[in-house]
C-alpha cells in the first residue's frame, strides 16, 4: 500500500485537474467505468502458480494466497503474453486477485487518512478516496481480471523500470504513470517490452501505473469498447 501522504498529494493533483494525469486519462473513479454493465461470465479463479513465463512474488502476500490468483482467462492471456517476452524474461507478478474485504480495508484506512487532514464530511470523504483506492464495484483486482506486474530476467533479478511495483512514495513517484516525462531511455524500453507482450494479449494498462493491467472488466470494456465487461466483483 503506498504512504498515504504522498497519495494525497496526487488526489489533491487530480482533484485540481492537472499537473501528473495527461489530458484524457481515465480514473477509476470515472462515472463512466461504474456505468459499463456486468455480464459476469462465471470463470473460477486460478493460481498463477506453475503457469510457464510467470513466477510469483510474495511480497503481497495475503491470508489465504488469494493473491496469487487471477480469472483462468486472465491467467490464459498472461501465459500468452509470457510466451511473446524475448528468450531469458520472465513476469514477476505481485499481486491478482484481492478480497472485497481487503479493499474495503484499504478505503477505510485511506479514508481514516484524510479525516486526519480535516476533512469531515462524508461525501467529500469518499470522492477524494474514490479517485485513489479504487472502490470494491469497480476494483479491477476485486474481479479477478487485474495484475499488477513486472519483468525479471533468468536470475529472477527485477528490470529497471524507473520506480518500483507500488513507488508512489520518495522521488521516483512522479514516475509511476506509464507515460510519464523524464523515465531514463533503458527502463522505457523495458516499459515498452513489457507493454507489448500485455497488449498483444488483450490487457490494457491503467495509465497512472505502468504495473497494473486488467483484462475483462468494466475499464477493459470502457477502453476497449466492449459492450460489457467479462468479470464483476468476487
Ligand atoms: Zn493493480
Amino acid at each position: 500500500m503506498p504512504a498515504p501522504g504522498n497519495r494525497h498529494d496526487r488526489a489533491t493533483t487530480a482533484t485540481s485537474g492537472h499537473a501528473h494525469y495527461a489530458p484524457g486519462v481515465i480514473l477509476l473513479s470515472d462515472p463512466r467505468v461504474l456505468a459499463v454493465p456486468v455480464r459476469e461470465c462465471g470463470e473460477p479463479l486460478a493460481e498463477v502458480t506453475g503457469v510457464p513465463g510467470l513466477a510469483l512474488d510474495p511480497r503481497e502476500r495475503d491470508g489465504d494466497g488469494a493473491f496469487g490468483r487471477v480469472r483462468e482467462g486472465v491467467l490464459t492471456r498472461l501465459a500468452a503474453a509470457a510466451a511473446a517476452l524475448p528468450d531469458g524474461l520472465r513476469f514477476l507478478v505481485i499481486e491478482g486477485y484481492r478480497t472485497m474485504a481487503e479493499q474495503s480495508r484499504r478505503f477505510a484506512a485511506y479514508q481514516d487518512h484524510l479525516r486526519e487532514t480535516g476533512i469531515t464530511d462524508p461525501a467529500e470523504l469518499h470522492r477524494q478516496a474514490s479517485m485513489f483506492v479504487s472502490p470494491s464495484e469497480v476494483a479491477p483486482h476485486c474481479a479477478g481480471a487485474a495484475v499488477d506486474l513486472t519483468l525479471v530476467d533468468g536470475e529472477g533479478t527485477e528490470l529497471d523500470m524507473g520506480v518500483a511495483v507500488n513507488g508512489y512514495t520518495g522521488a521516483g513517484g512522479k514516475l509511476c504513470p506509464f507515460a510519464a516525462a523524464g523515465v531514463p531511455a533503458a527502463a522505457r524500453r523495458n516499459r515498452d517490452l513489457l507493454a507489448a507482450a500485455l497488449t498483444g494479449a488483450g490487457f490494457v494498462n491503467y495509465p497512472t501505473e505502468w504495473w497494473h493491467w486488467s483484462f475483462g472488466d468494466r475499464y477493459w470494456a470502457l477502453l476497449t469498447g466492449a459492450d460489457a465487461a467479462r468479470y464483476g466483483p468476487l
